[in-house]
């Protein structure tokens, strides 16, 4: 029995979660939020080991390094390009964790309601293990990003699927450790299947997905272990998730299921051809795009993965002074799925103190782009792809996007003329009222930068 004490705390904890996921809805409160998570889960590990009766503590501290260290250093040296290969890896660890306390637990219970919860936490953290894990393999392009599709594949998916209820069934009237362990194992081969056939852009919001499944083991578990906080923090984590990916699927125009079903009908962002062809395209140094920047009334700049792998946030914000310094209406148009995170383009402005009110999401930013002389397209491409909207065979057919096209002049920043995290050509590269402008953006932009003072 937990003393009242420590549900005291529980429930202090508990609030801190919910504080702090309002705190991270906002870029102006989230550092505070993520401290008030972090000192919620901080009370939550110290009130447990107070009050459990805790036997091998040495294993249990020997494990917490091990797990701590590499977090910690993984953590501290991430590039923030690298930040939804994290989010999954440690989602993933989370689901193990949970389907491990579900294996765990089954041989001491023998009530139908704490198997069936055992069940659900064994089924559901080894989907969320390997999914994730699967997941990590694409977004680091360990795997090809691209949907892997093979005959029979939803067959083998659903046949899976039934084998895992079936046997999550024989767990609950068996209380067997010997079929929780195949559970496990037909989990894991489930995650795998699930994911693989999902491609392209779609992967994000499968992130969110199984972070929303974590959460949901976590609360069973939380069930099965008699501890209301798992069960709270379980629950927040996956309606969240679940929240998030409902967010991120209509951002980017599509239905879950369509997500994770589509693939098996070849529909998922699969990725056209992905060079580009020998078409012309217009490409200019810095001087001419200066001489568009600089005369113009208004300017909408549109950041994108490209931004981030430069680190181009302080420059391209100097860039923005140095045009506002000469009378030029300056302002960010901001996609949601906009770089490798939600939120990702807002984190990385902010960082260089650009003011949140030049940020405008892209019901202010679509109106804008139509009155724009310039949209600037820094290191961006789906996002503002036209073939979402014009070309029903695309993969990303149905996304809303940035109507960069509907500037007066387009000028694009990148590298070469590889396109994005979709895989598929951008047309409006090819457009006459687009210029190219080739380089790493940051360089580009620092020599834009002298060039608009030169003016
Ligand atoms: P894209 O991936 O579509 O395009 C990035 C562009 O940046 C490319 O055209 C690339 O061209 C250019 N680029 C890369 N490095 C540099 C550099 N150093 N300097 C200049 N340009 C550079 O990015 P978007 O932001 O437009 O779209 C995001 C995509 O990522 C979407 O498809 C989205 O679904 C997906 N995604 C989003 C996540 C999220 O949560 N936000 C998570 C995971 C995926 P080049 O190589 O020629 O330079």
């Amino acid at each position: 029995m937990i003393p009242a004490w420590a549900q005291a705390a529980y429930l202090v904890a508990a609030i801190c979660f919910i504080l702090a996921l309002k705190g991270l809805s906002s870029p102006r409160t989230a550092r505070g939020g993520n401290l008030l998570g972090v000192a919620g889960a901080l009370l939550a590990v110290v009130v447990t080991f107070l009050v459990a009766d805790v036997a091998n503590l040495g294993w249990i501290i020997a494990a917490v390094v091990v797990g701590a260290v590499p977090g910690v250093v993984i953590a501290r040296r991430v590039v923030m390009t690298a930040m939804p290969q994290l989010v999954a890896l440690f989602n993933g660890v989370g689901g193990a964790a949970a389907a491990l306390v579900g294996l765990l637990e089954v041989a001491g219970t023998n009530v139908r309601g704490d198997l069936a919860a055992i069940a659900f936490t064994i089924l559901v953290g080894a989907v969320s293990f390997s999914g994730s894990a699967v997941t990590f393999a694409k977004l680091q392009e360990i795997i090809t990003t691209r949907p892997v599709l093979f005959p029979g594949g939803q067959y083998a998916a659903a046949v899976v699927l039934t084998a895992g209820v079936v046997l999550a069934g024989a767990v609950v009237f068996s209380g067997s450790s010997a079929l929780a362990a195949t559970l496990a194992g037909v989990g894991l081969v489930f995650g795998v299947l699930l994911v693989l056939p999902v491609g392209g852009a779609d992967v994000p919001v499968v992130i969110s997905l199984l972070n929303a499944f974590t959460g949901l083991a976590v609360a069973a578990g939380g069930y099965v272990l008699d501890n209301t906080l798992l069960l709270v923090a379980g629950t927040l984590v996956g309606a969240s998730g679940t929240i998030l990916t409902r967010l991120m699927a209509q951002a980017m125009g599509r239905s879950v299921p369509a997500i994770l079903f589509g693939a098996f009908r070849a529909g998922s962002t699969a990725g056209a051809a992905g060079a580009a062809g020998t078409r012309p395209v217009r490409s200019a140094g810095p001087e001419d795009v200066a001489i568009l920047l600089g005369y113009a009334h208004k300017v909408v700049i549109v950041p994108g993965y490209g931004l981030a792998v430069a680190q181009a946030q302080h420059t391209v914000h100097e860039l923005a002074e140095v045009l506002q310094e000469r009378g030029v209406a300056v302002s960010y148009a901001i996609h949601p799925v906009a770089g490798r995170m939600p939120g990702h383009m807002n984190v990385l402005l902010a960082e260089a103190n650009v003011p949140y009110e030049q940020l405008h999401e892209m019901e202010v930013a679509n109106p804008e782009l139509r009155a724009a002389d310039v949209a600037l397209v820094v290191g961006a491409n789906d996002v503002v792809n036209p073939a979402a909207r014009t070309s029903p065979g695309s993969p990303i057919y149905g996304m809303p996007i940035l109507d960069v096209d509907q500037a007066k002049a387009v000028v694009f920043l990148k590298r070469s003329m590889r396109p994005g995290f979709a895989g598929i050509e951008n047309e409006l590269l090819h457009d006459p009222r687009t210029t190219l402008l080739f380089g790493d953006a940051k360089e580009s932009l620092m020599k834009l930068i002298a060039a608009v003072k030169n003016l």
